[in-house]
């Protein structure tokens, strides 16, 4: 049986790289029919935020990255993590620690002197209750081994190992009894019953120390996957002018959330070359091998690239959901029942261009404009005296077609272009700039048609006035 987690701690958005994880996990819980499970880290109270738990959650549910039974906060299991730490203690794993902050100042000090990192030796480790002075605050210091290395064998890093020497006696509880980040982490995934960790490779370092107290507490390790970071372009640290933003972020500049899961699978997974996976085919195929060993680089373009493939994918009753509050925010109105019929109709043509949903917006702008329509500038530049003339004759061309369709019109506009001589574009740019108010355009027929004739040729007329 998987049982996978996704553990943010929420003191901010859920970001690329966060949501990247997340989905890993998702994806490696589905594919083995297993469970994936949502912790909040919330442990630290001063950092983490109710609106930021909120904004995890609307995240992972834009994605659909539904998570099993209730999401769980690791600080409500407080009481649990201290009883571990007691447990420790009891087993000789862990004692209790009176050393002062002048005493750990000192060994800071002579460390950064020593040009090395601060391995505290606490001179409480081998005392006895006897020892201890009476009344005065003291933590709770997991005891780890001195000699040999402790290993981790790692689907994605491989065999890791570090010298004990390095790893000096961790505080479980602090003085105040709140148990550290390091505790509860463990305790927590031991019961939630977690058999694969999947995170960013930020945690390799912790891991050697949450290991330690799994093995001290005889409980069975999990699997762990580290993987790398996502970098930008530039191969640095992910900036936020290269991505890293919150999934808010993508979801206000109109991806698709199956087409962000399709391009975070692939930032950090592969299978041969396939670029376009439906998320079907990401749960049939995804295994903790097809995880990259080098960091990931984020690109926009592809991203992009992915995200009009989906749109064109996508059934147009539901792009026509999705657009909507774009529209209606360019719009600056709501849309009613008539421009809905409107939007559906002409939603096929449309979704042949876009690659956001904020571009979708603007290419179905020219179906709510008021007559007369406002041109941009190049349009504005198209319809010169000769353009005004062609569409004068044009409206006599299109007035006689008597069911209006893209093929009549089709039909009419080049039998005219033929009769007068004219190449297309010399037909179709006037109309074009005429009817939509802009030089883009989706195709000139379908424009015509999804107007429908009176509409049409109310346009055309004003610019011939
Ligand atoms: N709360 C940690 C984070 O947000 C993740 C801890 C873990 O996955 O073990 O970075």
């Amino acid at each position: 049986n998987v049982v996978t987690r996704f553990a943010p701690s929420p003191t901010g958005f859920l970001h690329i790289g966060g949501a990247r994880t997340a989905l890993f996990n998702w994806l490696f819980a589905r594919h083995h029919g297993g469970q994936f499970l949502l912790r909040i880290e919330d442990t630290d109270r001063s950092r983490s935020t109710d609106q930021a738990v909120a904004a995890i959650l609307d995240g992972l549910k834009w994605l659909e990255l539904d998570w099993d039974g209730e999401a769980i906060s690791q600080a409500s299991c407080a009481d649990r993590h201290r009883e571990i730490a007691q447990a420790l203690l009891e087993k000789g794993h862990a004692y209790r620690c009176f050393a002062t902050q002048e005493e750990l100042q000192a060994a800071r000090e002579q460390a950064r002197a020593e040009g090395r990192p601060l391995r505290f030796a606490s001179p409480w480790r081998d005392s006895t209750a006897v020892d201890h002075p009476e009344g005065r605050p003291f933590v709770i210091r997991f005891k780890a081994p001195l000699s040999g290395e402790t290993v981790i064998e790692d689907h994605v890093q491989g065999l890791v190992r570090v010298p004990n020497q390095e790893l000096d006696d961790m505080v479980l509880l602090r003085s105040d009894g709140s148990p550290t980040y390091m505790l509860s982490v463990v305790v927590d995934d031991h019961d939630m019953g977690v058999t694969h960790i999947i995170r960013g490779d930020d945690h390799l370092t912790n891991a050697f120390r949450q290991i330690q107290i799994i093995h001290a507490m005889d409980w069975t390790a999990p699997v762990y996957a580290h993987i790398p970071l996502i970098h930008g372009p530039d191969g640095k640290k992910l900036s936020k002018r290269h991505g890293a933003l919150g999934i808010d972020a993508y979801q206000e500049m109109g991806y698709l959330p199956q087409a962000l899961r399709n391009y975070l699978l692939r930032l950090g997974w592969g299978h041969g070359d396939t670029e376009l996976i439906s998320t079907e085919d990401a749960i049939e195929l995804f295994s903790l091998e097809g995880i990259g060993k080098g960091a990931a680089c984020f690109d926009f373009k592809k991203l992009a690239s992915f995200n009009g493939h989906y749109i064109r994918q996508s059934s147009p009753a539901r792009l026509c959901e999705q657009v909507r509050p774009f529209l209606e925010k360019d719009l600056n109105r709501g849309l009613l029942a008539d421009d809905l019929t409107l939007l559906s109709k002409a939603m096929p043509g449309l979704q042949e261009r876009a690659k956001t949903l904020l571009e979708l917006s603007e290419s179905a702008l020219f179906l709510f404009k008021e007559r007369p329509l406002l041109m941009n500038e190049p349009a504005e530049k198209i319809l010169n005296d000769e353009a005004r003339s062609i569409l004068a004759s044009s409206i006599n061309a299109l007035e006689p077609i008597k069911d209006w369709s893209a093929s009549s019109i089709e039909q009419a506009l080049q039998a005219f272009a033929e009769a007068h001589e004219l190449k297309f574009g010399k037909v179709a740019q006037p109309l074009r700039a005429a009817l939509t108010g802009s030089n883009v355009s989706p195709g000139i027929y379908d424009v015509l048609e999804v107007l429908g004739r009176d509409e049409s040729l109310g346009r055309l007329r004003d610019q011939t006035k």
